[in-house]
């Protein structure tokens, strides 16, 4: 209550541009929202999309916004990941998930399950900036969310300089499904943050799948260009 009237006071700076907070506005400017690359202006000519989509495993693929280095989302996931704000992951989630909305009105999602990090990995950076996303997804759907359904096994190095076939091995079997039946027969969205060619996401949805009967569609953060 007193977090809220300072914040109506002192709306602060966004998170993206140092610029003040106008009233209504929350984490981040509206300026800066309407110069995020969006993905969904070049969805049909995106290897990423169509290699999920013409393998016919999913129901759909999803994805916010462009990833570029050193451009606006770059910034935005650095201040997600690593300078403390994974509220701004649940509020792109959000966004997100209300746009997903406005396009397809008749999207039924039962559960957005975020990719889980190893919880090594977990413990150090003391979240997971997907489990954000993912609850800000599943809000803007007006749908549930869990991060109790999957497991990550191994704590694998990182992706980063490794060709697609290299990422894939890296990532086979890496995770499992903990409870079989709050995902049987359910329509599940997969989320993750950021996804290069898409291995880890896709070793992922295929533990599901070889594990439970059910409906899988895909969502990113950003795909990277
Ligand atoms: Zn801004």
């Amino acid at each position: 209550m007193f977090q809220d009237f300072l914040t109506l006071l002192f709306p602060g700076t966004c998170a993206l541009c140092d610029q003040g907070l106008s009233r209504g506005e929350d984490l981040i400017c509206l300026k800066c929202i309407h110069q995020f690359p969006r993905y969904q202006n070049d969805l049909n000519r995106d290897e990423i999309y169509l290699h999920f989509i013409e393998s016919y495993r999913y129901e759909g693929f999803y994805a916010y916004l462009k990833f570029y280095k050193k451009g606006i989302t770059q910034k935005l996931l650095h201040q997600i990941k690593y300078n403390r704000m994974p509220v701004l992951g649940e509020k792109i989630g959000y966004l997100f998930g209300l746009e997903m909305m406005g396009i397809n009105g008749a999207l039924k999602i039962d559960l957005v399950v975020p990719v889980p990090l190893h919880r090594r990995k977990k413990k150090k950076r003391g979240y997971n900036q997907s489990d954000f996303f993912a609850r800000g997804l599943a809000k803007g759907l007006g749908t549930r969310w869990s991060d109790t359904e999957i497991r990550r096994t191994v704590n694998n190095e990182t992706q980063t300089d490794k060709s697609r076939q290299e990422r894939i091995e890296n990532v086979a079997g890496i995770f499992s499904v903990v409870r079989h039946e709050n995902l049987l027969n359910k329509h599940i969205l997969l989320v993750d943050d950021v996804i290069t060619t898409g291995a880890t996401l896709e070793s992922c949805a295929a533990a599901i799948l070889d594990a439970v009967s059910c409906r899988i569609s895909l969502a990113a953060l950003a795909v990277a260009k």
